[in-house]
């Protein structure tokens, strides 16, 4: 994510709470509006937290889950997943 979407994204739920705290604020007289803003506030970042993480976590795992991953070896070029080449015994190994 580049910073400019990040600002975006940021600027989209500060517009979302403000716009919240305004219709409370019209529905619920002024003290009694805090005590109903501040727990939603919070629960709406808590939850815009765990689903951004999960996104991101998610991202992790099925990068991490998928054995796309092969190594060849460098000297011959014989593909396998060994600290030593089957073939040639080298250890240099890149990632194809
Ligand atoms: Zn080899």
């Amino acid at each position: 994510m580049d910073n400019k979407n990040f600002i975006l994204q940021q600027l989209k739920w500060i517009s979302i709470y403000f716009a919240i705290s305004i219709v409370i604020s019209f529905i619920i007289p002024f003290p009694y509006s805090i005590i109903v803003i501040i727990p939603i506030v919070l629960f709406l970042s808590f939850y815009i937290r765990r689903r951004e993480m999960r996104k991101f976590g998610g991202e992790t795992f099925s990068m991490f889950n998928s054995n796309k991953i092969n190594y060849y070896c460098m000297v011959c070029g014989t593909k396998h997943d060994n600290t030593m080449c089957p073939k040639c015994g080298s250890k240099m190994k890149r990632i194809g």
